[in-house]
């Protein structure tokens, strides 16, 4: 069987509409497997129900489809995976690489975030606990293809992480490194609030000997106060009759051209053209650009 060169992916998590935000990162990942004749997936990131949006994930696939985003083949849907989640996850509690911990919320206030193992050699059982991942004491890098490298030490910055949460539901790390590998994808291109997630799937990736995917992290869109959007209000759905001119906007928050007469154009049309015309060089290579300074 031929590997294809190129499988990008789009994956949207339906807590909320696509919003101006997740239409520069979905439209970034299209373009980079457009233009190079790539395929462009889908995966609908719903493992986590309690905070999913009624209706969101008819929504999100409805606005793609108004904005020309089309993309290949059926959609994956991360909660019809949960058998293929839950043997890697017994795999790794059995080899000792995972563990079950009962830490409390309040137990690991004052930490920052980094879980200070205190549950590690307690061998604990699995039963109404989360599991974490062991991380070694290493730093884990990689050479982001707009961002350059970047690097973090697993132990210091992160610590063990989950990836089976207490209430049973999959923790994303787990399910984006799985369906990433089962997918075939070989480009992610997404925003750059998960620039320091990677690390910590390269981590899985070389634990169950899948192959590193290329990263590319473009410019997270912020509001005015530097807050991401769509995070701390909720933001409106992409309007359906909006779909040039938002499309023309995002192609200028990625700092690719844009032409006087594709004002007039179809969704399609500005799609081909921009596909054409891509070009990674000009991508502002910042972690975040605020929208209001967006024309
Ligand atoms: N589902 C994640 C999100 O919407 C994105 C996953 C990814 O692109 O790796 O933030
Ligand atoms: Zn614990």
């Amino acid at each position: 069987m031929n590997t294809p060169r190129y499988i990008g992916r789009f994956a949207p998590t339906p807590s909320g509409f696509l919003h101006f935000g997740s239409l520069v990162a979905a439209l970034a990942s299209w373009l980079d497997a457009r233009a190079v004749g790539g395929q462009w997936l889908l995966r609908m990131e719903d493992i986590d129900p309690p905070r999913e949006a009624p209706g969101a994930q008819a929504a999100i696939l409805h606005t793609l489809e108004n904005y020309g985003l089309h993309w290949d083949g059926a959609v994956v849907y991360q909660s019809q995976r949960h058998d293929a989640y839950a043997a890697v996850v017994q795999r790794l509690f059995q080899q000792g690489l995972a563990y079950a911990c009962t830490c409390s919320r309040k137990q690991l206030e004052g930490y920052n975030g980094i879980y200070p193992g205190l549950c590690r050699n307690l061998g604990h059982a699995q039963e109404d606990a989360a599991i974490r991942l062991r991380v070694p004491e290493l730093s884990y890098h990689f050479t982001d293809r707009l961002q350059g490298r970047f690097e973090q030490h697993l132990g210091r910055e992160v610590g063990d992480f989950v990836i089976r949460r207490r209430d049973g539901l999959y923790a994303y790390q787990l399910a984006v490194v799985l369906d990433d590998a089962w997918q075939g994808v070989t480009d992610i291109v997404r925003g750059a609030d998960l620039l320091d997630n990677t690390p910590r799937q390269l981590y899985l990736q070389e634990l169950l000997g899948l192959s590193q995917p290329r990263y590319l992290h473009v410019p997270l869109i912020t509001q005015p106060d530097g807050h991401k959007l769509g995070k701390s209000y909720r933001s409106a759905p992409l309007p359906a009759d909006q779909a040039t001119p938002l499309l023309l906007r995002a192609l200028r928050a990625l700092g690719q051209p844009v032409e006087a007469g594709m004002a007039l154009g179809t969704p399609s049309e500005v799609l081909a053209h921009a596909a054409q015309h891509w070009n990674t060089d000009a991508l502002p290579r910042r972690l975040s650009v605020p929208e209001a300074d967006l024309h």
